[in-house]
């Protein structure tokens, strides 16, 4: 059965249920279709969440409405309709200056209802401009490219930083199968490659719960992985992306995700030091190659990168014993990161600052971090031994399919795309 079908079914009427976590796990959206030929049940199902006559406001790009926008139009041709297609090239810059501009553009029309098809930016911008007029999004995701179609935050491009905004999740998430299997290869190399970052939380978030008693919920971290392995899995060779079991799996892992960041009200279910990464070379404009210039693939090849390094690191853990006392006076001897900041990073001063003004730091915390680390050297050099393997397996399956995982392909010096990972402790 679906990941994202079983989460679905858990929900009590108010859209919540009580986690083995302790914790009780609500999300906002209603109702997923997802199958061959789901955009038919359109009419029906909004007719009967909304009735018949509510004002549509459709929001597409020139690609997406030719995937499904205007058959979305056509089904809904009795509604009072308005909207805006997006150009297609260049794509739309995901801004808030763009959600603002749409906002102000819809509320003249006065919708009830905002109806986004498209994938990633469209359904970002789609749960923005809804969030803004208080009224409800539903959208139609026409790639198997991104989490963004089930998530509770819209996700903006900004000067130094990409900025997650909380808004109100899609109400009904239509995932035709038939629409999504049109979509250009890349998204769905895209859409793969996001998954091993689930690989990397699996140990991240269970480390940092351990060192920093940071809150974690073992079944979200779980089933990130045990979704995200299920396509991996399925991948051999190129002719694999045509299988409607790859699609119908990897939508699966990508719904699931989504859901996992609503209810946990955070994007820690499915990214880490990668996500990281990739965020520093997209808005540092470092990717020269356009046509590999998405977010999925630029997390992939992070992914591999924290691989190596995370290698090295767990590696060296079992002889690694701290003096703590020791450890703590060195860290506190520590010159100022902002002295001899890479020129490259300067952009991002801002950011690291108001990252390290909310963390916890100074001699007892480092005190209590350093005590457990000692603790729980052994059990983490046992989980990562395991992340290891998945990530490695879910590598070789990708560069199966023809996905590059060196820089250079992706248009990136060793020197740009080295440039995040020493800062990526500041940066989150
Ligand atoms: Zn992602
Ligand atoms: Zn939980």
């Amino acid at each position: 059965m679906d990941f994202y079908r079983r989460y679905l079914d858990r929900l009590e009427p108010d859209g919540g249920f009580d986690c083995a976590c302790g914790r009780r796990h609500s999300i906002g959206t209603r109702q997923v279709l997802a199958g061959e030929g789901v955009l038919g049940e359109l009419p029906a199902l909004l007719r009967e969440r909304h009735g018949s006559g509510l004002r549509l406001w459709v929001l597409s790009d020139r690609n997406t409405e030719a995937a499904a926008g205007a058959r979305c139009k056509e089904l809904l041709a009795s509604w009072p309709l308005s909207g805006k297609v997006l150009p297609g090239k260049p794509k739309p810059r995901p801004t808030l200056e763009l959600a603002g501009e749409l906002a102000r553009e819809a509320a003249d029309r006065s919708p009830g209802l905002v109806l986004s098809v498209g994938s990633g930016v469209i359904s970002d911008l789609g749960k923005k401009v809804a969030h803004e007029l208080g009224i409800p999004s539903w959208c139609v995701a026409t790639a198997p490219s991104v989490d963004a179609y089930t998530s509770g935050n819209s996700v903006f491009k900004g000067h130094s930083r990409h900025q997650t905004l909380w808004v109100s999740p899609s109400e009904v998430v239509i995932c035709d199968l038939s629409v999504m299997a049109t979509a250009p290869r890349p998204m769905f190399l895209s859409g793969l490659g996001d998954l091993l970052a689930k690989f990397l939380v699996h140990l991240d978030w269970q480390l940092s719960a351990r060192i920093s008693g940071e809150y974690l919920c073992p079944e979200a971290v779980r089933t990130a992985r045990e979704s995200a392995l299920r396509p991996l899995g399925l991948l051999a060779g190129p002719d694999s992306l045509a299988s409607p079991q790859l699609l119908a799996s990897l939508t699966d892992a990508l719904l699931t995700t989504g859901f996992l960041m609503q209810s946990m009200g955070s994007s820690r279910p499915a990214s880490s030091a990668e996500h990281t990464s990739s965020f520093i070379w997209e808005i540092a404009e470092l990717v020269g190659n356009e046509e590999l210039n998405l977010h999925g693939l630029l997390v992939a090849l992070a992914s591999r990168f924290v691989l190596e390094i995370y290698r090295e690191f767990y590696r060296l853990l079992p002889e690694l014993a701290v003096d703590v006392p020791a450890r703590v006076r060195a860290l506190e001897a520590e010159p100022s990161w902002e002295r001899g900041l890479d020129p490259g990073m300067a952009r991002f001063a801002e950011h690291m600052r108001s990252e390290l003004s909310a963390a916890e730091l100074g001699p007892a915390a480092w005190e209590r971090r350093l005590s457990a680390f000692q603790r729980e050297r052994e059990g983490l050099g046992e989980l990562a031994g395991l992340v290891f393997r998945d990530l490695e397996q879910g590598i070789a399956a990708l560069r199966g399919i023809g996905l590059p995982f060196d820089a250079q392909s992706f248009g990136m010096t060793p020197a740009s795309a080295y440039l995040p990972f020493p800062h990526i402790h500041l940066l989150r």
